[in-house]
């Protein structure tokens, strides 16, 4: 039994509440107590094994990612298998070293990579895959060459893009290859998307094709979530029981209503969308600039509403960095707590995970991020080059470099 003690300058405790000059004991890699430090007996202090004294340092839980996709690289035919290995686990090292410690995979990587990780063999934040996107033919993960048909790359284990399917049976089938697979919950596309060039007005998959998604995915104990652009597309999902919606950019107030009602979850993913526009042609840019704009509206209708308000980034690409930039946009947005709040406890919910973490409090993993600054006065530390002074799983230390991790 390890008994371990943190000094905190700032404790942020993920639902809300601050504490200055916090003690929180953990022991075996739960939190046994959390109080404020002048309360701690030099007995107290005494009977733990390890004390760290974080000094003026915030503390918070670990941050959680509800939106990666770390194994959607981009155009890579040149790539070799190996390579597309290196750079899947380089993001996922890299989101742990930015305080990371859970990521939900909105599609793309096969349950491999978390075996990977959860095994120890690759340092990296709990991942919780939803494996291959579920879209219809011509929807907005059919990635197909439009002529040929050449699929993306598909290496068993370790990136699978979509599984294009069409019909209630198609559909069923393809959520049980994502959970066998290691998927932990399922993900299918309800509109078109930035990245498969428009059509985010309109519906994919018919309510029955979503049913059986929905259907197998409360046969495995989980859920469905899905690419959702615009209103109507929300509404199609709820129709089919979909509880769970992903950047919800077009939204209208009877939307944000509805899902209130029935408990849905948005997830809004400004970074993408702010990376996009800073390296797009002018045209594009605009477009893009426009749609930011509907999706600050949308997030603004949906928490007016009451509606469940996670946080994802959404980040594309080789070399993935600066996650924690989502929380830094949302702090603009919705505040620096309740962006925090919905990237830590939020986030738990959403993922189902709220009973072992997303807050700092009696009972749950320690899984702890270490600021030398203070997000609530000054969110861009988030982000700061030598700001995360330290991460813990479960009360372990996570490694802070390794080999190959070159910017
Ligand atoms: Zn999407
Ligand atoms: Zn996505």
């Amino acid at each position: 039994m390890t008994r371990m003690l943190l000094r905190c300058g700032q404790l942020i405790d993920g639902v809300g509440r601050t504490m200055s000059d916090a003690a929180v004991s953990v022991e075996n890699g739960v939190i046994t107590r959390v109080r404020p430090w002048t309360s701690e007996s030099s007995e107290d202090v005494a009977r733990h094994d390890v004390v760290h004294d974080f000094g003026d340092r915030t503390v918070l839980p670990g941050l959680i990612e509800a939106h990666g996709h770390m194994g959607l690289l981009g155009a890579g035919l040149e790539r070799s298998a190996a390579e597309i290995a290196a750079q899947v686990f380089r993001n996922v090292r890299q989101a742990l070293r930015e305080g990371f410690t859970t990521v939900r995979d909105a599609g793309g990587i096969d349950g491999g990579v978390a075996a990977c990780v959860s095994t120890g063999l690759v340092p990296g934040p709990k991942l919780m895959p939803s494996g291959p996107f579920l879209s219809q033919t011509g929807g907005h993960a059919d990635q197909r060459d439009r002529w040929h048909g050449h699929g993306p790359v598909t290496i068993p284990g370790l990136v699978r893009v979509a599984l294009v399917v069409d019909g209630p049976d198609e559909v069923r089938r393809a959520a049980r290859e994502a959970f066998r697979a290691g998927a932990t919950q399922v993900k299918v596309c309800v509109s078109g998307g930035v990245s498969s060039g428009g059509g985010l007005d309109r519906c994919q998959f018919s309510v029955a094709e979503l049913r059986a998604a929905v259907d197998e995915a409360e046969g495995h104990g989980t859920y469905v979530h899905a690419h959702a652009h615009s209103a109507a597309s929300v509404r199609h999902g709820i129709a089919a029981g979909v509880r769970h919606f992903e950047h919800g950019s077009l939204l209208d107030r009877e939307t944000a209503e509805l899902m209130a009602e029935v408990g849905a979850s948005l997830v809004p993913t400004l970074l993408v969308l702010h990376r996009m526009i800073a390296t797009a042609p002018p045209e594009t840019a605009a477009t893009l600039t426009a749609l930011m704009g509907s999706m600050r509206e949308s997030m603004l209708l949906a928490r007016d509403a009451g509606v469940v308000l996670g946080s994802g980034s959404d980040l594309l690409g080789i070399g993935q960095r600066d996650r924690a930039e989502e929380i830094v946009l949302k702090s603009e947005i919705l505040g620096p707590m309740a962006a925090l709040v919905s990237a830590t406890s939020v986030n738990a919910t959403i993922l189902g995970i709220a009973d072992r973490v997303g807050s700092v409090a009696e009972g749950k993993v320690a899984d702890l991020l270490v600021l030398d600054g203070d997000p609530l006065t000054d969110p861009g530390v988030l982000i700061r080059p030598g700001a995360v002074s330290a991460v813990f799983q479960a009360g372990v230390l996570a490694p802070r470099e390794g080999a190959g991790d070159a910017a």
